[in-house]
């Protein structure tokens, strides 16, 4: 914690995740397991809240020790042995007596004690190299956890009332997608975390919200204190802590003149996505919940390009039903009224995990996630295609596959929904018979092996996202190599290119459905590559849309033909400058400058 020293004026940069300006107050938040109330202690609450914090931690070494008294003898003899581990935990100084320190020195309250210091020694362990020996953090968490929930009293709120929330900005070391979704009830002014990518599904789901945000700030969490004055610059990625009046006026100015923009796109909202010289551009909508239809119909998608399907799979217990998977799959496709609706079948591990699931895999990223995972689990695919396949009736879904990388996978995927819907035509239960089912190119070696897929397909979307990880080795969650993850990396845009060529060539469609599809960076280039169909945040489709209404695409054809067969690195930034600041027409387009 930084305690309240000074009002200095300090700034911290990170990378912007979504544009804008957002001035409100800190809020600073652990992750949503550990999210406590953060307070400053009257001087002569000190010895209470010590009380608290002291009764607490007795409470769970007396539970800890009867639950280990109670082991039943037919009990695995780990059982003991973890009982033994977490009453050591908890007699350790660094968790029961450093808080205390806190407490006294600082003046928090006792959770948020507890809760910095846990986090100050998991950031210990998220250091060391032993595998064994990191995933001890977890039994912190946990003895941490146990004692949060014995903290005798009542604590106040841990979320601030809605009528304050417009003023805060979120401030957090780390949040998990799962985290992340949870804001997505609240209206908070803008978000900042330590850790991160841009296209980390964190980061992913705060652009969803719409509001600035910026990750990979490092110890932002650290140097910033409850309720201080901040200001966000998103597009920059650039915080400002306890900003001076003349910055403070400056920015609210450049706030006004952004939203004063934004109203005037919205101008764009039903007007038909084409270039200057006549060719029409799918833009749709990504979305994580149901309830995100809502900004898809009002930013104009003209469908849903991609339903992250396994958020309704995060935050909770136990796993959804069939039928209340049908009603969810239902509810966006009926308010689509008729228009695509690409629901992609579940992507769960890497960084997207079920509540209570096994421990990590050595590498998230390369294991036992999205296809993989959900050809190891029979049971769980098949309720979801079942749910699919029956919500199919009401318009017009179409099913992606996410994480393809073998013919067998693909093989195995198509005989799964095969025996879906022979088991529903025994039951006589309807579905579209003529059902389309998409397959994403997100690791290389579907995007080397597409003779199979535009064959057994009959779609393709490109998750640049993940395509971008796999190609450069990049993790995307990890904000100390995000300055490598290059979305126009010769090896990347090869592998778009190529898949969107051999799909046009077989007649099949094909779509970009990662970040990079409203990356105005990006939106000529690819236009150029020839893809027609875009999907993205409901909140970047208007600018897109203004940008290929500005766009020659014969221009844009030859431009991307010379750009992939330039190897110079700047002569090639050179061309793509070029081929996206070309004054076409975009700044006529309904009088917005670009
Ligand atoms: C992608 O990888 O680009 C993609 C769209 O999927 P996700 O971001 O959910 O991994
Ligand atoms: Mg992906």
């Amino acid at each position: 914690m930084a305690g309240k020293l000074s009002e200095a004026s300090f700034t911290l940069h990170g990378a912007g995740v979504f544009g804008g300006i957002a001035i409100g107050h800190a809020h600073l938040i652990s992750s949503a397991r550990f999210e406590v109330g953060h307070y400053e202690i009257a001087e002569d609450g000190i010895a209470g809240e010590l009380q608290r914090f002291d009764a607490a931690i007795e409470q769970v070494r007396s539970e800890l020790r009867g639950l280990h008294a109670n082991v039943p003898a037919s009990a695995p003899a780990e059982m003991g042995a973890f009982l033994d581990l977490h009453l050591m935990i908890l007699a350790d100084s660094n968790l029961s007596v450093v808080p205390r320190t806190l407490i006294q020195s600082r003046r928090c309250n006792a959770e948020w004690a507890l809760v910095q210091q846990m986090e100050a020694i998991a950031a210990q362990f998220d250091e060391i190299e032993d595998p064994y020996l990191r995933e001890r953090k977890n039994d912190i968490e946990q003895v941490a956890e146990r004692v949060l929930k014995a903290m005798p009293g009542k604590a106040p709120e841990t979320l601030p009332s809605p009528a304050r929330e417009h003023d805060l900005i979120v401030v957090a070391h780390d949040l998990s997608p799962a985290d992340m979704i949870l804001f997505k009830q609240h209206e908070f002014a803008g978000f900042v975390t330590d850790l991160g990518g841009v296209t980390s599904h964190t980061a992913i789901v705060a652009r969803s919200l719409a509001i600035p945000a910026i990750v990979g700030m490092h110890n932002a969490r650290a140097m910033i204190c409850e309720n201080e004055l901040l200001i966000i610059d998103g597009r920059e990625g650039v915080l400002i802590v306890n900003p001076n009046q003349q910055v403070l006026d400056q920015f609210r100015r450049r706030r006004d003149l952004i939203e004063a923009e934004r109203l005037k796109l919205r101008s764009l909202r039903s007007r038909r996505a084409a270039t200057l010289d006549g060719q029409v551009v799918a833009l749709q909508a990504n979305i994580e919940l149901p309830q995100d239809v809502e900004l898809a119909r009002e930013a104009g998608a003209t469908g849903i390009g991609l339903f992250r399907s396994e958020f309704l799979f995060l935050n909770r217990a136990s796993l959804p039903e069939e039928d209340e998977q049908f009603e969810a799959y239902r509810q966006v496709v009926k308010a689509m009224e008729g228009m695509p609706v690409t629901i992609r079948t579940l992507d769960l591990g890497a960084d997207k995990v079920l509540a209570g699931s096994a421990p990590q895999a050595p590498n998230p990223a390369l294991g036992l996630r999205a296809i993989r995972y959900c050809l190891a689990e029979p049971q769980i695919f098949q309720t979801q295609l079942r749910a699919l396949l029956r919500a199919s009736c009401s318009g017009r879904i179409r099913l992606l596959i996410p994480m393809l990388a073998h013919a067998h996978e693909i093989d195995q995927t198509l005989a799964a929904i095969a025996q879906t819907k022979a088991e529903l035509d025994e039951r006589g239960i309807p579905y579209d018979r003529s059902i389309q089912v998409g397959g994403m190119i997100e690791i290389p070696a579907a995007a080397l092996s597409l003779g199979y897929f535009v064959r057994k397909l009959d779609f393709l979307s490109i998750g640049t996202n993940d395509l971008i990880q796999y190609t450069l080795a990049i993790d995307r969650n990890d904000d100390a190599v995000a300055h490598l993850y290059d979305p126009l990396h010769p090896a990347v845009l090869q592998l778009i290119a190529q898949t969107i060529t051999a799909a046009n060539k077989a007649g099949k469609a094909v779509a970009v459905c990662g970040e990079m599809a409203g990356d105005l960076d990006a939106t000529r280039l690819l236009l150029g590559l020839g893809l027609r169909e875009f999907s993205m945040h409901p909140a970047q489709l208007l600018t897109v849309k203004r940008e290929v209404l500005g766009t020659n695409l014969a221009s844009a054809t030859a431009m991307a033909k010379r750009i992939m067969r330039t190897h110079d690195p700047r002569k090639r930034g050179r061309l793509l400058d070029t081929l996206c600041h070309q004054a076409d027409g975009a700044a006529l387009v309904a009088g917005v400058v670009v």
